[in-house]
């Protein structure tokens, strides 16, 4: 596509625009004035679909009138709803998805069942500089293990003088330390660079040398279109309120591949991962479901559920081939406007990226200040970066154009 640096053209491909509808079906966030800020931050909260009031709405009615009813009725089967268009949005068979819980909390369950140490295969493989919670939980699981960190903690890093990693040497180091590796653990799309991995690539690799092989997909899901059936995933994890829109801490989707359905190995486990036809007898035997949903432990969160159903199927509506389409080219012109000003700021997301571009910036912190006084909603991140993301399902070229031309004065000024 060619991009051109002018207002006009903006406005002309707002025009253009095939998704351009869906903006209005989402609360777009003002200022004190009651004008429209510019908001870049999706990776980070989703803005609400404006049917959430009435998806809840229908579930406190219910409540409201008929109480335990509503249980019988409906709620039981809940986290049935948004099995199809999780797995849609994933590229996962239904049965091999289940929305429950938050992510951290699932991310722990997943690693309880696949990471199992055995005799010198006891590593688990992650990025350095993971998100925290990724970081805490995979040593916490260690530990729990009774494995020292420093020993067993296997960090890949970017080169020296690189900001990003090179999938070349993710694969290096899986088949440098071969069948030590019990688990590899990784950010589908690293959330401070925007790097989206080579899922398929690294699976691959890791299934060789006899690894699990999971990721983390918070910043993944609704930014990519996924296929983690056919690349052969062991497990996965995502959050569904930044790209997916689903509300502040809604509720996680989980991915376990059909082939470990029937399952024996280790497993945390409650009453909602037991056997439907019989959960309700209460006898103490645990009967789990042949699926992800036999991961579940508790019934599910219907009030947080609700506002994700909202926007799911807004997802599924327009789909991930499209929603990618617009995607980049509309982060496509946040990247050609940036590079067309004469700018002191490097961009480190690589090629391979989703919405997101990771600026870095000398006096980025002022210049943050800057953006946030001038009506901008974006996110700061230490020590230089930030993260801008233009979400294509409310974001507009001619946004993009207005916080370039923002970016340039607060860096002048
Ligand atoms: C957002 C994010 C989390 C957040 O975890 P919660 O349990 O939902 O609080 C964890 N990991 C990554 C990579 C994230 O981007």
């Amino acid at each position: 596509m060619k991009y051109e640096n002018s207002r006009p053209f903006a406005v002309a491909q707002d025009q253009l625009d095939p998704l351009r509808s869906y903006r209005d079906k989402f609360h777009y966030p003002k200022n004190d004035h009651d004008e429209e800020v510019l908001y870049f931050c999706g990776n980070s909260l989703g803005l609400q679909p404006k049917t959430v009031e009435t998806f809840i709405g229908k579930e406190l009615d219910l409540w409201k009138n008929k109480g335990v009813i509503g249980q019988q009725e409906r709620w039981i089967s809940f986290h049935e709803k948004l099995e199809p268009q999780s797995a849609k949005l994933v590229g996962a068979l239904s049965e091999e998805v289940v929305v429950m819980n938050a992510l951290t909390v699932n991310i722990h369950l997943l690693l309880i069942s696949f990471y199992q140490p055995k005799g010198n295969r006891h590593k688990i493989l992650i990025e350095k500089g993971a998100f925290p919670s990724d970081q805490y939980a995979v040593e916490s699981q260690l530990l729990l293990h009774g494995y020292d960190p420093e020993e067993s903690l296997i960090e890949v890093a970017p080169r020296d003088g690189e900001k990003v990693l090179r999938t070349q040497d993710i694969i290096s180091e899986i088949e440098r330390h071969g069948d030590t590796v019990a688990t590899i653990y990784l950010g589908g799309v690293n959330y401070l660079t925007g790097q989206v991995l080579d899922i398929e690539a690294i699976t691959i690799a890791g299934k060789e040398h006899g690894a699990m092989v999971g990721f983390n997909l918070a910043h993944s899901a609704g930014n990519l279109p996924l296929k983690l059936h056919d690349w052969n995933v062991d497990f996965a994890a995502w959050c569904t309120y930044k790209y997916l829109c689903g509300g502040p801490g809604a509720p996680s989707g989980i991915f376990i591949h059909k082939r470990h359905h029937s399952w024996s190995g280790p497993r945390l486990v409650g009453w909602w991962g037991h056997d439907k036809k019989t959960r309700f007898k209460m006898q103490p035997n645990f009967d789990p479901i042949q699926g992800a949903e036999g991961w579940q432990i508790s019934n599910a969160p219907i009030m947080g559920m609700a506002p994700l159903i909202a926007s799911m199927e807004i997802f599924d509506e327009i789909g991930m081939l499209k929603i990618r389409e617009k995607s980049k080219k509309l982060t496509g012109y946040l990247e050609f406007l940036i590079n067309n000003i004469d700018l002191d700021i490097s961009i480190i997301t690589p090629e391979n990226k989703g919405c997101q571009l990771s600026l870095v910036v000398n006096n980025g912190e002022q210049l943050f200040k800057y953006l946030s006084n001038n009506n901008v909603v974006c996110d700061w991140r230490e020590p230089d970066v930030i993260r801008i993301a233009p979400h294509p399902l409310y974001n507009r070229y001619s946004e993009v154009f207005e916080f370039v031309k923002l970016l340039d004065k607060g860096n002048s000024d």
